[in-house]
């Protein structure tokens, strides 16, 4: 029998990058929030610059939660399981992944909301992809506007804007929508090695920039700048330079008296009273089970943990899984085609030693709908990056280029004290869409110590896919050659397994047949319970999801806010 608690008005189930975000306006508008967190609070002591910890052993010193319920994959229904990665590319912690993520936070652009109409009305409905349940959002960039400027300037981004109230300046991003104003920051410092790349670009025609970051270029609200050392490419900033929400958006909050973190507190379910309303949340603290009860409840416990507890939260109202009387919790599941690379080798020294991977050079000219598709045999597109980031293990591992036979003996060793900075390997991200046999549910055999099944990837890249990962290694062969490559390999896109970027499964939409949540984030069937991160995402764009999943959290919440007392029951 759990232990009920006191009453509150709000509690967020995982206070990562997205539920951290929520936390503050819901605080600064009045509203008491319980922040439920399995995760514990991390110092600066806890972010040391070690490849071998941070990168290979993922963070033993967290509670590694996640890496009990890696969810488990497979192709297609039919297919066998994948092999199971065991490590889970998430943090459990106060902060989430925001703690360890790159923090490039990009927003999207403005065709990445319109994908159906604006293929439509530019090359005909034919030209959507078979098999795709993609559709517009119920909202344009500019609705989200005003809330990727409220984040950016809360937790600091430093940027360079490419279009202020439609005037472009090329020294941003020209393809980006409109924005109201600049980047709170300017941009972080480029290296020789992508000013090299930034020059060849520019001879090609095309119009490279520096990507945005939610790390500190100059000293910001108290806060270190960058040092540039790096090895934080799956790490911590131990002088909280990059700017998670542990150090931003919550400690604000908590600065209010109204938000309260409970650590180590193992959501297992949401509860419903016998309306079918959303009554609170079970947890588990070092074996002793709560009830949580609380007016509202917002969900951010990251997409496969997202939908998970929705599944796992049967009742007599919801048999399926809380807020799947239509069957769409699990539906519209995509990850982001970020593999697919690109390496080459240069004749000369590059000096990426020193560096971090949001320290780069973007190429957006073949990205979204920015060019003609209408010979083409796929819609969308990818963003080119090239960033500096060099830490010892990864650069020992890297590609001999077919020059030497092995990967051990003397003339491997002589190649890699030769070549090991004289390679890069770029990060292009690429559209994936949503389709109809691409879904998450639970597992029937694997579980989770608790007993509970872990969540199912059954997911695939699609024929769309895989023709813009040519296209766009294509683009990117001939950047690396423009600048001086000797050499360049090309990696598989392989398949969609346990990712960063994991999007749908509470898609939101206007249309509750085919969505979970409503355009403000709330479910359509329980409207008390509202669900934050990508899994509301119905396009991804060809950039991270971070800032737009923050962007949604803010402006769910201070819906929320403003219309509390019509979402929350009444007390009795
Ligand atoms: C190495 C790496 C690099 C990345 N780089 C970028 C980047 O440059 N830009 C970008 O946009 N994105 C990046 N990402 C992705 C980014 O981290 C995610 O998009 C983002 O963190 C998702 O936010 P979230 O709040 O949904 O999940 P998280 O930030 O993971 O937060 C979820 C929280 O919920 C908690 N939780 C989970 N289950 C429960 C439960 N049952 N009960 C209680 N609490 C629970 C977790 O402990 C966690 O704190 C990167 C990710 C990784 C791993
Ligand atoms: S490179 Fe910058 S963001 Fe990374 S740990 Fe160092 S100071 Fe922090």
């Amino acid at each position: 029998m759990a232990t009920r608690l006191k009453d509150t008005d709000v509690a967020v189930v995982g206070l990562g990058a997205a539920g951290g975000i929520a936390a503050l306006p819901l605080a600064l508008a009045g509203v008491d929030v319980i922040g439920l967190e399995a995760g514990t609070w991390l110092s600066r002591r806890d972010f040391a610059p070690d490849e071998l910890r941070n990168n290979y052993r993922a963070w033993p010193q967290s509670v590694q939660k996640a890496n009990q319920e890696v969810p488990t994959h497979r192709p297609n229904a039919s297919a066998p399981s994948s092999p199971r990665p065991p490590i889970h590319p998430m943090m459990n912690a106060v902060g989430g992944t925001s703690l360890h993520y790159w923090a490039q936070s990009w927003r999207l652009n403005p065709w990445d909301f319109k994908v159906v109409s604006e293929t439509t009305r530019r090359y005909g409905a034919s030209r959507i992809p078979r098999g795709s349940t993609v559709e517009d959002w119920p909202f344009g960039l500019e609705e989200l506007e005003p809330y990727y400027d409220k984040v950016e300037y809360e937790i600091g981004v430093s940027g360079a804007a490419g279009n202020i109230g439609g005037r472009l300046d090329p020294r941003g991003n020209i393809f980006e929508g409109p924005r109201r104003r600049e980047y709170p920051m300017p941009p972080l410092r480029g290296c020789g090695f992508t000013d090299v790349m930034a020059a060849a670009a520019r001879t090609l025609g095309w119009h490279p920039f520096p990507g945005p970051a939610a790390i500190n270029s100059r000293r910001y609200q108290n806060r270190s700048a960058c040092m540039y050392h790096g090895f934080c490419n799956r790490g911590g900033c131990h002088v909280d330079a990059k700017n998670s929400t542990a150090v931003t958006t919550i400690p604000k909050a908590q600065a209010t008296g109204r938000l309260k973190v409970v650590t180590r507190a193992h959501v297992l379910r949401i509860d419903v009273d016998d309306q079918g309303r959303a009554s609170g949340v079970t947890y588990l603290s070092d074996g002793v089970e709560y009830f949580q009860p609380a007016r509202v409840v917002l969900l951010a416990s990251y997409t496969y943990e997202n939908a998970r507890l929705l599944l796992l939260s049967t009742s007599k109202a919801y048999p399926n899984g809380l807020s799947n009387r239509h069957g769409q919790v699990g539906r519209h599941y995509f990850s982001h085609a970020q593999t697919g690379f690109v390496t080459a080798l240069f004749p000369w020294n590059t000096n990426s030693w020193y560096g971090l991977p949001a320290q780069g050079t973007a190429v957006d000219d073949w990205a979204d709908d920015n060019f003609d598709h209408a010979g083409l045999d796929f819609i969308g597109g990818g963003n080119l990056w090239v960033y500096s980031d060099r830490r010892p293990i990864a650069a020992a591992s890297m590609s001999t280029f077919g020059k030497t036979p092995k990967s051990w003996g003397s003339d491997w060793k002589a190649f890699i004290k030769e070549n090991a900075d004289r390679t890069n390997t770029a990060y292009l991200q690429k559209t994936t869409l949503p389709y109809e046999d691409n879904y998450l549910d639970l597992d029937p055999v694997m579980k989770d110590p608790l007993g509970f099944p872990v969540c199912r990837i059954t997911a695939d890249y699609k024929a769309n896919e895989r023709s813009i990962n040519r296209f766009v290694q294509d683009k990117m062969e001939r950047w690396y050659r423009d600048a001086g490559a000797i050499a360049v390999e090309r990696g598989d896109l392989g398949t969609m397994g346990p990712t960063t970027h994991a999007y749908g499964g509470t898609r939101m939409g206007d249309n509750p047949d085919t969505n979970v949540v409503d355009r403000w984030g709330f479910s359509h069937e329980v409207p008390n319970l509202g669900i934050l991160g990508a899994s509301v995402m119905g396009t991804s764009g060809a950039r991270n999801p971070t800032l737009t999943a923050q962007a949604l959290a803010w402006r769910t919440a201070e819906h929320l806010a403003k219309n509390f007392n019509s979402i929350a029951p009444k007390r009795v």
